[in-house]
């Protein structure tokens, strides 16, 4: 069975095609700088027992259209499919899922028409993720097309964990309120570490920090998430690559006022211009610890108030689940970074938290512990797979209905 999973961004297209036989990748590529003058397709081959070959091809791709053709055309060729109706589902990532979606949706007009009214909430993902699921629907009529949220595993949240302490008007009315992201990764590298630890997933308590270009942190108990840290949109909690993050909101009104600068302003300079990038200049990681090695000392402070805000939460997050049994890092830098694991997790020993050093430098495919045998609290690297887990929600849900 073949499940074609697809991200499509404003001028990209992800695409991964796994057969869920195995859970092997049969084949990956990514389009990118789609409608710009010079546009990338980069594709990797991966036949089973065979060789991996990669692609490239670089020219004008106008449009998502003519970058989905292209792809179907070289897994056509490269003999990954015979034809897209060959596959048993195409499983689409959405940002937005609101408070309609608590699950992945087979996509019928009714699911579309609920996704677009989801638009005003991630006016840059959404349309996106339509335009991508629209041409998908275009060239494989009749494979069916599953939706998978990014909120949706968030959706468990209570109340008392989800609402702004704003007038409740502003929640009935206009849908604020805390929905969080990366929910597809959170749930993965949760499930992964109950294999892992060998215990069901209903019985334990985890918190999963997901370290890359964006990051948040979700507390998991029995196998539901009760809360996160990015909010109404992916801008609040954590420090990120060049999002700021928590900050006092008046800042906003401060800075309209003494600068002059207008809400368009303000939200590049809060999504764009800050986090790391607005701290040394910089939002890739290894560069900063790079640089911090050096004695870079805007590169240093970076690194340490990424690491205290990190901290931060997981303390809280510890305080809200009572008992904790593991801690999740993956993510780019969670995955690669032993220094930030390594800071964020530094001075918890009373609270149960003890990494190991050594352990902690290791590499190792699956789950890597790096707890010391003193720590109460399991420690954990899992490399995050979103596209494994909107593959497997998708046959999940083809084999319900
Ligand atoms: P992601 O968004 O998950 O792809 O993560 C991107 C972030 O991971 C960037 O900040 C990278 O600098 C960071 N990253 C990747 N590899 C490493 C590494 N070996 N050490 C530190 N950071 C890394």
């Amino acid at each position: 069975m073949k499940v074609l999973v697809l991200n499509s961004g404003s001028s990209s297209i992800k695409y991964r095609l796994f057969d869920m036989a195995g859970l092997a990748v049969v084949a990956s590529g990514v389009i990118e700088q789609i409608g710009e003058k010079e546009s990338h397709l980069k594709h990797t081959s991966m036949p089973a027992g065979g060789q991996s070959e990669i692609i490239e091809k670089s020219g004008s791709i106008a449009d998502h259209r003519q970058g989905f053709g292209m792809m179907e055309e070289i897994l056509r060729q490269t003999g990954a499919i015979k034809h897209t109706s060959e596959l048993a589902a195409i499983g689409h990532r959405v940002v937005h899922g609101g408070e309609e979606f608590h699950e992945p949706a087979v996509i019928t007009e009714k699911v579309l028409k609920r996704i677009r009214s989801l638009v005003p909430l991630a006016p840059l993902h959404n349309p996106a993720n339509l335009t991508g699921i629209e041409v998908a629907m275009e060239f494989a009529p009749k494979v069916v097309q599953v939706a998978v949220f990014d909120t949706a595993f968030h959706q468990s949240m209570p109340e008392y964990a989800f609402l702004y302490a704003l007038p409740r008007k502003m929640y009935e009315e206009y849908g604020v309120r805390r929905y969080g992201f990366h929910g597809t990764s959170h749930h993965y590298v949760a499930k992964e570490a109950s294999v892992c630890l060998g215990r069901p997933f209903n019985e334990l308590n985890l918190i999963t920090l997901h370290l890359g270009n964006g990051d948040s942190i979700a507390a998991i108990r029995k196998g539901e998430c009760v809360d996160t840290s990015m909010g109404m949109t992916p801008l609040e909690g954590l420090i990120m690559g060049t999002r700021s993050g928590d900050l006092d909101p008046a800042i906003i009104f401060y800075l309209a006022r003494q600068t002059g600068m207008g809400l368009d302003d303000l939200d590049n300079l809060l999504n764009k211009e800050s986090g790391l990038k607005g701290l040394c200049g910089v939002n890739d990681m290894r560069e900063i610890a790079g640089r911090a090695e050096k004695g870079d000392k805007q590169a240093g402070l970076a690194i340490r108030m990424f690491c205290y805000r990190l901290k931060k939460y997981l303390g809280s997050y510890m305080a809200v689940l009572g008992h904790v049994d593991g801690i999740i890092f993956t993510g780019g830098i969670g995955e690669n970074a032993p220094l930030v694991r390594e800071l964020c997790c530094q001075g918890l020993e009373g609270l149960g938290v003890v990494i190991d050093p050594r352990k902690n430098k290791e590499r190792k495919e699956g789950c890597l512990e790096i707890q010391a045998d003193a720590s109460r609290i399991k420690v954990m690297v899992i490399a995050t797979n979103e596209e494994l887990e909107i593959a497997r929600q998708t046959v999940k849900l083809l084999d319900a209905s």
